[in-house]
């Protein structure tokens, strides 16, 4: 099949534009496209792509390509209201309104291979006002085995209910997302770690990152020294992991800088939505989070630019910290939490040993990869 050329594209309408295409399969180094696989001409660099850098991971998103094939597209649930489930297909250009003023793509979640009962899928999604029509609709498309189609059901409901007085339904919602591995989606990208220095993941005893979908693949990092987390009186600022720097996980955009609210001591938590963060734009639909900072120790602004290793800030103790932690995750462009891969060493039995692309687990005591 002849894949149009953006450049021609560009020419023709005077807009410029990312090279673009969409593909069926998540993204990573072992699902490259298959007319990629195949060897065959391609308006884009052929081979891998560089994404250790925005534009390379932005070139490597699976929505970030010229259609090869007509696809039901699934937008962002953040862009869903104005952007329902479509077809999409190769003559079509219509891909332009799913992205936003820089031409990136952050409005699509997914696009999947068009099949026949899609028609019916977003005909039916047009009507399903009621939470009972959407749930007929989730159920008919596990049925149909649409199943891109029911997790974007359950994303939409888990987003709606997060803002919504009922826990239950939250909670149900969760529950099917997890069921049908929905929380098990992982950044195709391998970035640096967010701290410096040897460092811990608490062990989440009471479970509570597994109860929002924001969370569920988040660590509370510390800084002990020995079994120590901190010295002297057990107040904040006498703890090892107080005012320590964050760094950019890879280069990319600031899109929201919070530092207002207060650090609290020891004994004492803040609301949950009282906390100080960072989030940046790392590309290819991947953003990584960073909570508890410290009050006015914030040190980039929305729209920045980062470079990879940037300190972003000192961590605090704003928000519903126990004791001062660094909250980290990676997210999609819906805020869901996904698994992380990095580049760390690992202490194990045998010493420091270096991971490469590995996501980091509870109990972990881990460094950045030195010499
Ligand atoms: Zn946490």
């Amino acid at each position: 099949m002849l894949l149009r050329t953006w450049a021609a594209l560009a020419v023709a309408t005077g807009i410029v534009v990312q090279p673009a295409l969409v593909r069926p399969q998540p993204v990573g180094a072992e699902e490259m496209p298959s007319a990629v696989a195949r060897g065959e001409a391609s308006p884009i660099p052929v081979g891998p792509i560089d994404t250790s850098h925005y534009v390379g991971r932005q070139l490597a998103h699976e929505l970030a390509r010229p259609l090869e094939f007509d696809a039901i597209v699934l937008p962002l649930i953040t862009s869903s209201k104005v952007l329902a489930p479509r077809r999409v297909n190769e003559q079509q250009i219509a891909l332009a309104s799913y992205r936003d003023e820089h031409a990136q793509p952050k409005f699509l979640w997914k696009a999947y291979p068009w099949r026949e009962q899609h028609e019916e899928f977003v005909a039916r999604f047009q009507t399903a006002k009621h939470e009972a029509d959407r749930y007929e609709l989730y159920r008919w498309c596990e049925q149909q085995e649409l199943y891109d189609c029911a997790e974007f059901l359950l994303r939409r409901g888990l987003f709606d209910y997060q803002y919504r007085d009922s826990s239950d339904n939250y909670r149900w919602y969760l529950n099917k997302w997890k069921e049908n591995g929905g929380h098990q989606r992982r950044s195709p990208f391998t970035f640096t770690l967010p701290v410096r220095g040897q460092w811990k993941v608490m062990v989440d005893t009471d479970r509570h990152h597994q109860s929002k979908h924001w969370s569920v693949w988040a660590w509370d990092l510390v800084m002990p020294r020995g079994y120590d987390l901190h010295q002297g009186a057990d107040v904040v600022q006498n703890y090892f992991t107080w005012r320590q720097p964050v760094y950019a996980v890879s280069d990319g955009v600031v899109v929201a800088a919070v530092d207002h609210f207060p650090d609290h001591q020891i004994g004492y938590n803040a609301p949950a939505d009282q906390g100080n963060y960072v989030q940046i734009d790392c590309g290819g639909g991947v953003y990584a989070y960073y909570g508890h900072l410290r009050q006015r120790g914030v040190h980039v602004r929305k729209g920045d630019k980062v470079q990879q290793g940037q300190v972003l800030g000192l961590i605090g103790s704003s928000g519903d910290t126990g004791v001062p932690h660094l909250h980290f995750t990676l997210m999609d462009g819906d805020g869901f939490s996904i698994r992380g891969r990095y580049q760390m060493e690992v202490w194990t039995t045998a010493g420091w040993r270096a991971y490469d692309g590995m996501d980091l687990e509870e109990g972990w005591h881990f460094r950045e990869v030195r010499e």
